[in-house]
């Protein structure tokens, strides 16, 4: 018998980076281990809304409205204040559109969600086609630990959690057991299959052969006192009594041009590269000595996998605080608001407490858990062979999305 390729269609967003490097990390995982055994679409939904012609105002509107109704039905008894919020509406109203769209187009047979708002309403779609029973869907979770109550749906058929912190929440929002599963966060399988030296990669990226570095961002938005922290760290890392410079900065930042642009007005006594957004993080991490970062659980997972001890400057209030003890208490890094202060922290490490650096590293290698990508799209195939080969699941639309949206 001949097997059909299955489709596996991934929902993200392209706001912050850590959505897509879980989107991107999830395909790389399918190829790897399956082969052509799945086709995957990464589907950006927020992006295209930009496309939305402005015209088409009033339009939207209305449907924004419809869809309130919507997410009170879909959301009853869940935060009120997310149901209020114009903006999730909007984005929600636009997103239902796209999942109809993007069901009919992509006849997908697994469903993979990357994001707190890609839940309910896909699912909906799937109930009110009557596919629910046919097409898999799993939600990945990628915050660490605080996380939002919008990412948890009980109608999935998995839940995967980063954390027993996370797990332990789902299972409280009335997930069953069954559907929670804990391997960590997915992390683009690049990061574990590196096979170049500290020395070759560096060599290959222009930086300096001997010098320490450190690698400062702030997610794929380029987030958190950046600036500060290079201009600090430009002055800490030069010693001034030997006239040299004692390490070397790279800083990454992101989709921020503005930042990027006025850092590289700068001069400096050490040695410094100033990048936008890379698509190789890690081979910059793999580099590098330690990382300093907002507290984003995607940067945090990848350093942890490359051995990078943290320092923690910042954190978006709500999903990552709780990210700072995860990396603190377990001793991988430190937490400090005050860029002198990191700097301070740097130039130690990089001089009479390298040992501390050393130790940090080895308890960053400790917390990694470079499988979990491998773990999760393992077990979403052991979900799909148990469905069989059901196969062809009946993508006829009789009826439009939005007109079930009306008949509330
Ligand atoms: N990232 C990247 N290129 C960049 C900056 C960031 O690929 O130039 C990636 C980074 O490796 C990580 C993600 O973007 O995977 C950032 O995710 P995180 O959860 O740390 O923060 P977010 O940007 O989502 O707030």
């Amino acid at each position: 018998e001949r097997r059909r390729t299955k489709n596996v269609l991934i929902l993200m967003s392209d706001t912050g980076g850590g959505h897509r490097a879980s989107a991107e990390a999830i395909r790389d995982a399918f190829r790897m281990v399956f082969g052509d055994e799945y086709q995957i679409f990464v589907k950006d939904v927020w992006k295209e809304y930009t496309g939305w012609p402005l015209n088409d105002m009033e339009r939207s509107y209305k449907f924004m409205l419809k869809h309130l109704q919507l997410w009170k039905v879909a959301f009853h008894g869940t935060s009120p204040r997310w149901i209020h919020s114009a903006y999730l509406a909007a984005f929600a109203a636009y997103y239902a559109k796209e999942v109809e769209a993007g069901l009919m187009e992509y006849k997908p047979d697994i469903i993979i969600s990357v994001h707190p708002l890609m839940q309910h309403i896909p699912l909906w779609v799937l109930k009110w086609q009557s596919l629910h029973e046919k097409v898999i869907f799993v939600t990945v979770i990628t915050d660490l630990n605080s996380c939002h109550r919008t990412w948890f749906h009980p109608g999935v058929n998995r839940c995967y959690c980063p954390s027993q912190e996370v797990a332990k929440r789902a299972l409280l929002d009335g997930l069953d057991e069954s559907q929670v599963k804990v391997f960590g966060l997915p992390i683009r399988p690049s990061f574990t299959h590196a096979i170049s030296s500290k020395d070759e990669l560096r060599d290959e990226l222009g930086m300096d052969k001997d010098l320490p570095a450190v690698l400062l961002m702030g997610g794929g938005e380029g987030m958190g006192p950046v600036k500060e922290t290079a201009l600090a760290l430009g002055e800490s890392l030069f010693d001034e009594e030997l006239g040299k410079p004692i390490g070397q900065l790279i800083i990454i930042c992101g989709r921020n041009k503005v930042l990027a642009s006025s850092l590289e007005m700068e001069t400096w006594d050490i040695p410094v590269k100033v990048r936008g957004f890379e698509t190789q993080m890690e081979k910059w991490m793999g580099a590098c000595n330690c990382i300093i970062t907002k507290a984003g659980p995607g940067t945090i997972s990848e350093a942890l996998i490359k051995g990078l001890p943290i320092i923690l400057n910042d954190y978006i209030p709500g999903q990552e605080k709780g990210n700072v003890p995860y990396v603190v208490d377990n001793r991988a890094g430190v937490f400090t608001r005050s860029p002198t202060e990191t700097a301070r922290i740097v130039s130690e490490w990089f001089t009479f407490k390298r040992s501390e650096l050393q130790k940090m590293s080895e308890n960053a290698l400790r917390l990694a858990q470079p499988n979990a990508v491998f773990d999760i799209v393992k077990d979403i195939h052991e979900l799909s062979r148990q469905r069989g080969s059901l196969a062809n699941i009946p993508y006829m639309f009789t009826s439009s999305f939005t007109s079930l949206v009306s008949s509330f």
